[in-house]
């Protein structure tokens, strides 16, 4: 994963392939490994570059300085070279073998091998392949680049046994499906349906970041789809997609996908909103934010989300107090996303979402202007304070939203009316 903000393509391209020619003027054995190859290969941007080799990590450290690399990892091989401005890091790792996983998730240790073990120990055909960029030559010990060309996720070796050793694995075979748009190979997918529900071994930081993956990627419904259709949904959102529950709602199912898919470019908050909608309250929504270990503010952006779901619809048509809090809100943008999708999904009319739209491209002092008096202004005024005084605070704000007060002076005669009215 990448740290800068500011990634240069081509200079972090430059870099990686000036780390291969230093490791073989050293004598080493180096390559590009895993995910940049495979982007390379289906005619994608890398996010970055791994490198693999047969030098050990002390060796690496001494080539490249002590000062230029970073030993988090040493313990399995791995060593990251920060590379000079706008390059990026490079994680340099000894060809190895993993050995043991009694968790179902980590290697008990690592072993330094070959190139072709170290292709062997990865998860999918796919990304087993390396690349060697100044022979411009692919090496591929597990069948991968076939795979590409039809267009397949096929895990290395004995899918059962991968997904024994990896639970997690299950979860990245659906992201890398539903992103690329390949197959699951029949004996990896039905592996993956056999074992489905032993996923929570995972922990569900490292299940949410692959779940914020899916649903954030352009082809977000289609993983959506495989989850449930492979029994992972069913293990890490038992609230929506338990058995009973699936079946009775399989129209609201195909409903939600297609609001899914639409969604212009949504953070995972605005998704997973989307997703939840199918069966969650905002209470619901709130506890499986808090079992997934997400952040606050995105569990509260999403509860959010759900609250107000319907409070903008016919918002063209209905008095500007009722509509202008949640449209002044700061998660309303992700709101009008959705409405936008649900609206194109059903084919209905969008004027309301056109029309908030207009209404958040006015100066920000006119959608929401200062009140014009504030609690200090009504005790100032001698209002008693008690449960009357938020009431009379905001029936004022509404007049003022609604220009029915223009100054302190009417907003006052107002207070001044509300608390002479008998009850
Ligand atoms: P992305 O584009 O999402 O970064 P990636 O393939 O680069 O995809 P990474 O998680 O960055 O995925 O891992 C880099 C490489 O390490 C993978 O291509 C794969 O070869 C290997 N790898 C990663 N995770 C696993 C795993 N859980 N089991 C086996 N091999 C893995
Ligand atoms: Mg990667």
């Amino acid at each position: 994963m990448s740290h800068s903000a500011k990634l240069h393509p081509q200079k972090a391209r430059q870099f990686a392939k000036h780390v291969i020619l230093r490791l073989r003027k050293a004598g080493y054995l180096a390559y590009w490994a895993g995910g940049c190859v495979r982007d390379q290969l289906l005619g994608r941007e890398p996010k970055d570059y791994d490198v693999a080799t047969d030098a050990q990590p002390d060796q690496i450290r001494t080539l490249f300085g002590r000062r230029r690399t970073l030993a988090l990892g040493a313990s399995f091989g791995v060593i990251t070279l920060i590379g000079p401005p706008g390059a990026g890091q490079i994680e340099i790792a000894t060809f190895r073998d993993d050995v043991g996983y009694s968790d179902g998730r980590h290697p008990d240790r690592v072993h330094f091998s070959t190139a072709e073990a170290d292709a062997s120990r990865r998860d999918f055909t796919i990304n087993g392949l390396f690349f060697d960029p100044i022979g411009r030559e692919v090496i591929d010990y597990v069948g991968g680049r076939e795979d590409i060309q039809r267009r397949r996720i096929r895990a290395i070796g004995d899918p059962v046994k991968r997904f024994t050793e990896d639970k997690l694995r299950m979860l990245r075979a659906v992201r890398f499906s539903a992103g690329f748009d390949f197959q699951l190979d029949p004996e990896t997918r039905e592996a993956v349906c056999r074992m489905a529900d032993q996923i929570t071994v995972v922990s569900w930081e490292r299940i949410a970041a692959e779940i914020r993956q899916i649903l954030t990627a352009a082809r977000r419904a289609a993983g959506v789809r495989l989850l449930v259709d492979t029994g992972l949904g069913a293990a890490i959102l038992p609230e929506l997609f338990a058995d009973e529950r699936r079946g009775a709602a399989a129209g609201d199912f195909e409903a939600m996908l297609e609001v899914l898919v639409r969604l212009d470019s949504p953070e995972f908050p605005l998704s997973l909103a989307v997703l939840l909608s199918l069966a969650a309250t905002p209470q619901t929504a709130r506890a499986i934010g808090r079992r997934w270990r997400l952040a606050n503010h995105e569990i509260n952006r999403a509860a959010w989300l759900l609250e107000h779901r319907r409070s903008l619809d016919g918002a063209d048509r209905r008095r500007w107090s009722s509509v202008q809090p949640v449209l002044v809100a700061k998660a309303a943008p992700d709101l009008l996303k959705w409405m936008q999708a649900q609206r194109e999904a059903e084919g209905a009319d969008d004027a309301d979402v056109r029309w908030c739209r207009d209404q958040l491209s006015r100066d920000r002092a006119e959608i929401d202007p200062a009140p014009l008096l504030t609690g200090d202004d009504l005790i100032g005024h001698g209002v008693p304070k008690g449960p009357i005084f938020r009431e009379i605070l905001q029936g004022v704000r509404e007049a003022q939203l609604d220009g029915e007060v223009h100054s302190r002076r009417e907003a006052l005669a107002m207070v001044d009316r509300l608390i002479a009215r008998p009850r």
